[in-house]
């Protein structure tokens, strides 16, 4: 056939086939699970673009997912009524643009093994996994306003070939041709099982086609019928106590292609001024890019219509680990990026969802510590930045903070230590290091320690920096045990001591200043040190030691 164009799909891509239609792993159904997310999201795409281009409907409304399983001819196909594709986008968003996650998948596999092949919906490579079940996967796809409909084909052997096709309605359906020890995924009871488990919280209807026999001998009728098998109604617009927990972590996973459960959610309707729904969840261990830009924010719906993938002005940068839906009644449909950037209601509902965030964490830790723990491990150097960037949650913040401390019993929080400081103890005290061996050994601690202070051991790169955000906790200072200008209560003893060491050791620290010139500002009597022979501090106004050090590194 002229018509027929034969297309070479990018390296990466090439890899990725081989890799997937030759894998072990053993949780092929997954793939389902990925074909039915890219039916909704065709259909969220139709929806919201037919809010300022009805024409796209074309006078048909209905937004379906149906799924054909066909035990003839082995194959199992999905349709969706979406928005379809055209001929550059199927040639492009099929094979050759290579997205970067196809390296990183890849990558991702060969370090961790196939038992991730399950992740890959994460990296937006997921239409590819039709290739764990079927060795030859067509795809006729007609995109909405379009006339003309296109058929892709390949048997994942290094092309693809496109042609003109028929269709008789916009969307796209998936054929695929089942692998020979595949079969089970035509059976009924398999797929309902499955539609079940991983997509109950679809939006959309997803029809499944099943045979009803009637009557029995002679008599007998088979007739092909096609039911709804999913709930079809937004998650986060149930009432909560029709939401079992196994629903809340099917749709997370949906949200958010993590194969593990969240830590936590919470799910909210707020009345009064602004009228919005939010579902926000906490996962469990950091994506493969927490620091991307791109990673950040959560679903924005208005009204029901999917608005945007993610909306990052929902939440502070801080909260970046945070996955979740926000559906607003208030914000007109066709809102765009720069109304966001500077809309009251995105303010306040912000404001909100930081808050229910924030009491999540606080009700997470109160409730399950180890789980806290876990939580902190993961995004606790992302949850300080707020310290350093946002005064007005300091105070919430500071009671999510958690850090190993002196007492050697694991980490503890600001309240915990606050509860435990000694009489006459005026502050909270901390010291900087870049390893936990780096600041037990430290020669700052001794005079805490004669004392009987509690020390907290701030270890993460990022703590000098989010700490200057964190001036006191419940009234009591932090002060750095670093600081020169450290301060403590003395005894009548220690001050008779320390004059007498001050005489003696003037010309001493003379002589230091003579020898060590312009590497020092000044050699001072210390009355801080117990065993040590001395140790550098840092004057009013400067820097620590190991923060300059990582600043070189750095190269600033
Ligand atoms: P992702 O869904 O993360 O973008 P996929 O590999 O699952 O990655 O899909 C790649 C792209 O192919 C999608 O972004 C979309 O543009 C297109 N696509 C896949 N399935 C459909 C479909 N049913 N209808 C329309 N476009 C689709
Ligand atoms: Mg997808």
């Amino acid at each position: 056939d002229s018509q027929r164009e034969t297309h070479h799909f990018q390296a990466e891509i090439n890899q990725l086939l081989n890799l997937v239609i030759n894998s072990l792993y053993s949780h092929k159904e997954i793939f389902l699970r990925e074909l039915v997310s890219n039916a909704s999201d065709a259909l969220d795409k139709l929806r919201f673009r037919s809010v300022t281009e009805p024409e796209l409907l074309g006078g048909e409304s209905a937004l379906e997912i149906h799924i054909i399983p066909d035990a003839d001819k082995g194959t199992l196909t999905l349709e969706d009524t979406g928005i379809g594709m055209t001929h550059d986008e199927l040639v492009k968003n099929l094979g050759t643009i290579a997205h970067s996650g196809s390296r990183e998948f890849l990558d991702m596999v060969a370090q961790r093994g196939q038992k991730d092949v399950n992740l890959i919906g994460q990296f937006g490579v997921g239409f590819y996994s039709a290739y764990l079940v079927a060795d030859r996967v067509e795809v006729v796809s007609r995109a909405a306003g379009q006339t003309q409909a296109w058929r892709w084909t390949s048997d994942a052997k290094g092309s693809f070939t496109v042609e003109p096709a028929e269709r008789s309605t916009r969307g796209t359906s998936i054929t695929l041709h089942l692998k020979e020890e595949q079969k089970e995924f035509l059976g009924e009871w398999r797929l309902r099982e499955l539609i079940k488990q991983y997509s109950d919280y679809v939006s959309h209807p997803i029809h499944l086609e099943v045979k009803k026999t009637t009557g029995e001998g002679a008599d007998a009728k088979t007739e092909t019928k096609r039911e709804v098998v999913n709930k079809a109604s937004a998650l986060w617009q149930r009432a909560k106590s029709e939401i079992t927990d196994e629903q809340y972590q099917e749709f997370y996973k949906h949200l958010s292609h993590d194969w593990e459960a969240p830590l936590a959610w919470t799910h909210f309707r707020t009345e009064g001024n602004q009228v919005f729904t939010g579902l926000l969840f906490v996962p469990k261990h950091p994506p493969f890019d927490l620091n991307s830009q791109e990673q950040r924010g959560v679903r924005l719906f208005v009204k029901r219509v999917l608005i945007m993938d993610r909306c990052e002005e929902m939440l502070p940068q801080w909260l970046r680990f945070v996955r979740g839906v926000v559906d607003s009644d208030d914000l007109p449909l066709n809102v765009s990026r720069e109304l966001l950037q500077d809309s009251a209601v995105v303010q306040g509902i912000r404001k909100h969802v930081t808050k229910k965030t924030l009491d999540m964490l606080e009700k997470l830790a109160k409730d399950k510590p180890e789980d806290y723990r876990t939580f902190w491990q993961a995004f606790g150097p992302v949850l300080k930045e707020g310290l350093a960037v946002d005064q007005e949650y300091r105070e919430k913040i500071g009671s999510l903070l958690r850090y190993e401390s002196s007492r050697e019993e694991g980490l503890t929080s600001l309240a915990d230590y606050v509860s435990r400081m000694k009489e006459g103890q005026e502050a909270i005290y901390y010291v900087f290091g870049e390893t936990r061996k780096a600041v037990v050994d430290s020669p700052h601690l001794e005079a805490l320690k004669k004392r009987g202070y509690e020390v907290l051991y701030m270890t993460d790169p990022v703590d000098e920096w989010a700490s200057q955000g964190l001036k006191d906790f419940q009234g009591k200072p932090l002060v750095s045990a670093m600081h020169a200008d450290l301060k403590l209560k003395e005894t009548d003893e220690e001050k008779r001591e320390k004059e007498e060491r001050a005489k003696g050791l003037g010309p001493l620290a003379e002589k230091m200043k003579e020898v060590l010139k312009e590497q020092v500002r000044e050699v001072r009597a210390s009355d801080r040190l117990t065993d040590s022979p001395c140790c550098l501090v840092v004057p009013e106004g400067g820097s620590h030691a190991f923060v300059e050090r990582l600043l070189r590194e750095r190269g600033r």
